[in-house]
């Protein structure tokens, strides 16, 4: 089921023309650019007869909980394997148990040989999982984000604008991967810049890369895509997830005046970065979309961490 996100203006003295993609409200379990993707994989899943869903991700992962919540819908049983560093309790780990998923946390680096084993250990006893990277990677998630790069086509035809460039936060690069991969389908010339929330380059963007080969199979040439690809990774800060004053600021502010909800692990982060690219670049004049990835249930866990 495929859901047309609305793109709004934003009400902004310094920057003229700048809109937001609100993937935060697709109207599945608080949305965001999991349940975009998490659709796409279970029509996938329900052509077959599978009867477990087996994914990965830490207590904070919106992917995890869309998941969850899809499964549990179905009956389905899930089975969620996620990294002892990062267990803490949040409102998404809350959910997840609410859906009644299996949460398995071990030392990050037994994550993928606990995947493995799991996956053998259900097919042992008779069951069909199906299996899902962490945050939707793979080309079920590109295609998801394919569709997204067409619905931004479709209203800058319907509202007679062109967005100069796109920015958001970029995590696995599935997303991103998506939107490029829209771009050099329909052959149009703006700037998609993925802001890293963690990773560094040269592997963050070379991730990005590997998942637009593979979805293109071929189709288009190396220049192209390596010329459409830009990740930036200069506003990461201390990392995945660690949040700072100032990314508590911009979430503030964005809360205020926009009446926007932000998080400090992506969408503040890349709110923040896209901000200084704006400035740094002076393209203040620009027509600027930025996609809120969504990411609700983590502005709630930042609102309890905020004082006044
Ligand atoms: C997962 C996530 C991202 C990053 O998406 P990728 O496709 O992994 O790059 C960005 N924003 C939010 C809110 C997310 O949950």
């Amino acid at each position: 089921m495929a859901y047309m996100t609305p793109i709004c203006k934003l009400n902004s003295d310094e920057f003229k023309s700048l809109y937001v993609k609100r993937e935060d409200m697709i109207p599945y379990s608080f949305g965001g650019n999991k349940a975009r993707k998490a659709f796409l994989f279970f029509e996938d899943i329900d052509k077959g007869d599978y009867d477990y869903v087996v994914t990965y991700g830490s207590s904070h992962s919106n992917h995890c909980r869309v998941v969850a919540n899809m499964a549990a819908e179905r009956g389905m049983k899930c089975v969620i394997i996620g990294p002892q560093e990062v267990s803490d309790s949040t409102y998404n780990s809350r959910m997840m148990e609410l859906f009644g998923a299996e949460i398995i946390t071990v030392p990050v680096n037994d994550v993928s040989a606990t995947i493995d084993s799991k996956m053998q250990e259900l097919t042992d006893y008779g069951h069909k999982p199906y299996f899902i990277m962490g945050g939707g990677h793979g080309n079920i998630g590109t295609q998801a984000y394919v569709e997204c790069y067409d619905e931004i086509i479709e209203f800058e035809k319907e509202n007679k604008i062109h967005f100069d460039y796109i920015f958001f936060a970029s995590g696995t690069g599935t997303t991103q991967a998506g939107l490029v991969c829209g771009q050099l389908i329909h052959g149009d010339d703006r700037k998609i810049i993925g802001i890293s929330i963690a990773r560094k380059n040269p592997r963050g963007r070379d991730v990005v890369i590997d998942s637009i080969r593979d979805y293109l199979n071929g189709e288009y040439s190396e220049g192209e895509i390596q010329d459409k690809t830009i990740f930036l990774d200069d506003y990461t800060g201390d990392g995945y997830g660690v949040d700072s004053t100032e990314i508590q600021g911009t979430i503030e502010k964005s809360l205020v005046m926009y009446g926007m909800p932000l998080d400090s692990t992506y969408t503040g982060k890349a709110f923040l970065g896209m901000e200084k690219y704006i400035r740094q670049n002076s393209i203040a004049d620009k027509n600027i979309l930025f996609i809120h990835t969504g990411g609700t249930p983590l502005f709630f866990d930042e609102l309890n961490k905020m004082r006044r």
